[in-house]
């Protein structure tokens, strides 16, 4: 992955034209166990810094989801509330007043199994984190392919990660991440049934390639050194239908 993505730094044409802002989807800052999703906290911090140096402006992807942000905006999310968001990357986001969001894997956070109990947020860490200013929002039940899944079980993962949520919380989540979140990863049927559920803004893990309707992010990868991240800041990667070649 590294070599494609180092390629492509060179050869892609920059498109100037892009006019709205840049939501970043990362995963874990410091669990090497997540393989290509997880971004060593020193680079985590290196990639914050030079965007700031570069002149963006980080917002909420909230913000960024809802007026479309301006080309030089930035937000910063996490899937899957690994232990690490808050460890690793919290500290070095409040040291800039960053604000972020965190999509939750509801029953992964109830922290049933043991590799959970390590890897994964559990309630009592994300009210903290949700009282702090951190907005979170849903990324299902169970992280299903909603691709590969029919409408009634997607239905059954929208619900539930729902509900437990505003148990657990006390809120019932309005934004929805697609688990993988590339355009194969959901439909139209699916689509509905999370809007009915209630979530009115779906973020995918992809710009160009995204599903129909949703809000576009970027996939930040390990594998992003400085030169990586400053041409996927400009577009680089934008076309990149990351799934379908790897997991
Ligand atoms: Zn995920």
């Amino acid at each position: 992955m590294y070599g494609e993505r180092h390629a492509l730094a060179t050869v892609t044409p920059f498109r100037r034209s892009r006019e709205r802002g840049r939501i970043l989807c990362y995963h874990s800052v410091g669990q090497p166990e997540f393989g290509v999703n997880d971004v060593e906290p020193a680079r985590f911090r290196r990639q914050i810094e030079l965007a700031l140096e570069q002149g963006y402006r980080f917002v909420a992807p909230a913000e960024i989801a809802r007026t479309g942000g301006g080309p030089m905006d930035l937000a910063v999310s996490f899937d899957d509330a690994l232990t690490s968001v808050l460890t690793q990357a919290d500290p070095i986001l409040r040291e800039h007043s960053i604000p972020y969001s965190v999509f939750v894997v509801s029953e992964w956070s109830e922290q049933k199994l043991d590799w959970q109990k390590t890897a994964v947020l559990g309630w009592r860490e994300l009210e903290r984190m949700a009282a702090d200013g951190v907005e979170l929002g849903s990324h299902s039940a169970t992280h299903r392919d909603f691709g590969e899944i029919d409408v009634e079980r997607a239905k059954e993962e929208f619900e539930l990660s729902r509900t437990t949520i505003e148990q657990r919380l006390g809120f019932a989540p309005e934004a929805f991440a697609i688990p993988f979140g590339q355009s194969q990863n959901w439909n139209e049927a699916a689509d509905q049934a999370a809007r009915a559920v209630g979530y009115s803004t779906i973020y995918a893990q992809a710009e160009e390639t995204r599903p129909p309707g949703t809000i576009p992010r970027t996939f930040v990868t390990h594998f992003d050194d400085d030169r990586i991240f400053k041409a996927m800041l400009r577009g680089a990667y934008d076309r990149w239908e990351e799934w379908t070649w790897t997991y």
